[in-house]
């Protein structure tokens, strides 16, 4: 019987993950003062029969709703999943330097650009499914990872402040007479990195500069929050307009707060670029690793991801439109959003244009 430890570091979820392991667990936490981290040594005494069939995600998806993918997909297949999660930079130095040692299988994250900087290290290996081709367009893949479900980088303004027809391009926000009326989260995101990468790969590098330049000269304030924030912000008069990611919006468009719903009576929501190059949107995606302990059962699962009914979850539970565009949508708020024109650079594109796009904003100051 062979100890094991794992070391968890996670700031999201400081609970042990890997809990799936039986036996005799010690625990031991630790908080670091200086970088708020939270420590935790699982030592286990296992036990678990080698033949367990089991499957170790590193998600740095963090929604309630995505419980039921894991819980269903244990239901159907008898893999025992287990979990660390934690933030996106955080996993991938994680499985870094966890080396060929490493029981990652799968890696999950909300960007293109950050399954990009796993796939440039060296951390994927071809993903090889003809359920996987079949079932996702070739725009949301790449060779070693897959977009499961979209989301819009779509604009949202106060009705009372300004008028439908002055936001109907991304470019609109950067035009003078928004001055001051502009709120939006940090140009170091990646939710705005990714809209950058788009415009640089439609517009080119000097134009999507510019166009941030503009942006920066019509911010209300200093960026600062979530895309949440920014609604709210723009719903209680504190700036005209922001661009905002589809599924926040969704979110408070299926609330029962009052609060909420007055934030939405007070929203109006332009689909950008509509005659061009479409709305962009970025995705939500996984790879499987390429030192993955667990290869056939990665592949069990991110097929299982392409399937109707967890295509459903990635819809009705989060607000996110799946990338099989045949699945059936209940969520009302996706419905009362409509239809739009999606952009459709392949993913992989956007995600090689994140580095220049974040040299271009910092050179605009978007910080
Ligand atoms: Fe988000």
């Amino acid at each position: 019987m062979i100890p094991v430890i794992f070391a968890v570091m996670s700031r999201v979820n400081p609970r042990p993950l890997f809990n799936g392991h039986q036996g005799n667990c010690h625990m031991a936490r630790l908080t670091s003062r200086v970088a708020a981290l939270t420590l935790i040594a699982l030592a286990c005494q296992g036990t678990a029969h080698a033949a367990d069939a089991v499957l170790n995600i590193y998600p740095a998806r963090h929604y309630q709703t995505d419980e039921a993918l894991y819980n269903d997909f244990t239901k159907q297949t008898g893999i025992k999943i287990n979990r660390l999660d934690g933030k996106e930079d955080e996993l991938l130095e994680r499985i870094k330097n966890e080396g060929a040692n490493s029981p990652a299988d799968i890696l999950i994250t909300v960007d293109a650009a950050r399954l990009e900087i796993a796939d440039s290290l060296g951390l994927f290996q071809p993903i090889q499914s003809k359920v996987l081709n079949a079932r996702i367009p070739a725009h949301l893949r790449t060779p070693t990872w897959v977009a499961f479900s979209t989301r819009a980088r779509v604009i949202a303004y106060n009705k009372n402040a300004v008028k439908a027809e002055w936001v109907q391009t991304y470019a609109d926000l950067a035009n003078p007479r928004l001055k001051d009326q502009v709120c939006v989260r940090s140009g170091s995101h990646p939710y705005n990195l990714s809209l950058g990468a788009a415009m640089i790969a439609h517009e080119g590098e000097a134009k999507t500069e510019n166009w941030a330049r503009g942006l920066v000269a019509n911010f209300a304030r200093a960026p600062k929050g979530g895309d949440t924030d920014q609604l709210k912000a723009v719903a209680a008069g504190e700036c005209g307009v922001t661009i905002s990611n589809s599924y926040y919006l969704a979110r408070l468009m299926r609330s029962t707060k009052p609060e909420d719903r007055k934030v939405v009576e007070s929203l109006g929501v332009a689909w950008p670029n509509q005659k061009s190059w479409g709305t962009h949107i970025n995705i939500s995606g996984a790879g499987i690793i390429k030192t993955a302990p667990n290869r056939d059962a990665a592949i069990k699962f991110l097929e299982y991801l392409s399937s109707d009914k967890a295509q459903a979850y990635f819809a009705d539970g989060n607000n996110e439109w799946p990338a099989v565009s045949a699945v059936k949508i209940d969520n009302p708020a996706l419905k009362a959003l409509g239809t739009f024109k999606p952009d459709t650079l392949p993913v992989g594109d956007l995600a090689r244009n994140a580095a220049k796009a974040q040299k271009a904003f910092d050179r605009a100051g978007w910080r």
